[in-house]
C-alpha cells in the first residue's frame, strides 16, 4: 500500500475502471473510487490539518490512535483513516480473472482453519452476510490459525493489531447499482476475482509488525 503518511491522495485502482466486469460493473468502480474513497481521503487531510501532532502517524497507526482521542476527533480519524485503509486493501484485494485459487502456504493455512477453501468460502459468505448494516468482512492473521471477522462502518480489524489478508465491502454503495440489495449474488461475485497472490503476499509478512 503507498502513501501511507500525510497528506493522503487517492491513489489510482491498479487496474481499469472496467476490470472487475463482469462480477462488479465499471459505474460501481468509479463511484466507489473517486467519490467514496476520495470523500474519506479529503476528510482525514481536513482532520488532521487541524492537528499537527497526528500528522506524522502512519494510517494504520492513526487508526489505532483513534481510540485515545476525544469525541469529535475519535469518530473524524477513526472513520476517514478506516475509510482510507480499508477501501485501498478492497480495491488491492481485487483481481479479475482469479482463475486460480490459493496456493502454497496461504492454502495450508486456509485449510488448517477452515477444513478446505470450500470450507473458507462458506463460512467468509455467512460472515459478510452477518453484517447489518454497513462494514465490511475480513480474513485476518489471528495468532495461531486464520479467522474470518467483521466490522462495522469503517471499523477495521487493524485498530485491534490484527493483520488483514482481504476484506469485502459490504456497504450499499459497494453493489446495490448492479446487485440491488442482493448482497448474497454480490459475495458470490466477490468471492470470484479474489486477488490471492496479494493474500498471499500478505501473509507472508504476518510474522512482521504493523506499519
Ligand atoms: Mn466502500
Amino acid at each position: 500500500m503507498e502513501n501511507m503518511y500525510y497528506p493522503f491522495v487517492n491513489t489510482p485502482l491498479p487496474y481499469d475502471y472496467s476490470a472487475m466486469e463482469p462480477y462488479i460493473d465499471e459505474k460501481t468502480m468509479r463511484l466507489h473510487h473517486d467519490r467514496h474513497l476520495q470523500s474519506y481521503i479529503d476528510g482525514l487531510n481536513a482532520a488532521l490539518a487541524d492537528c499537527p501532532s497526528l500528522q506524522s502517524l502512519s494510517l494504520v497507526q492513526l487508526i489505532q490512535a483513534s481510540v485515545r482521542l476525544a469525541g469529535t476527533y475519535h469518530d473524524k480519524i477513526l472513520n476517514n483513516a478506516g475509510g482510507v485503509f480499508n477501501h485501498r486493501l478492497f480495491f488491492d484485494g481485487l483481481a479479475n480473472p482469479a482463475d486460480k485459487p490459493p496456493q502454497g502456504e496461504l492454502l495450508k493455512a486456509i485449510e488448517r482453519s477452515f477444513g478446505s477453501y470450500e470450507g473458507f468460502c462458506t463460512e467468509f459468505k455467512r460472515a459478510a452476510m452477518s453484517v447489518f448494516g454497513s462494514g465490511y468482512a475480513w480474513l485476518i492473521c489471528g495468532r495461531s490459525r486464520l479467522k474470518i471477522t467483521t466490522s462495522q462502518n469503517q471499523d477495521s480489524p487493524v485498530r485491534r493489531g490484527y493483520r488483514p489478508l482481504l476484506c469485502i465491502d459490504v456497504w450499499e454503495h459497494a453493489y446495490y447499482l448492479k446487485h440491488y440489495n442482493m448482497r448474497a449474488d454480490y459475495t458470490d461475485d466477490w468471492l470470484s476475482i479474489i486477488n490471492w497472490d496479494e493474500a498471499g503476499r500478505r501473509f507472508a509478512d504476518c510474522t512482521q509488525p504493523c506499519e
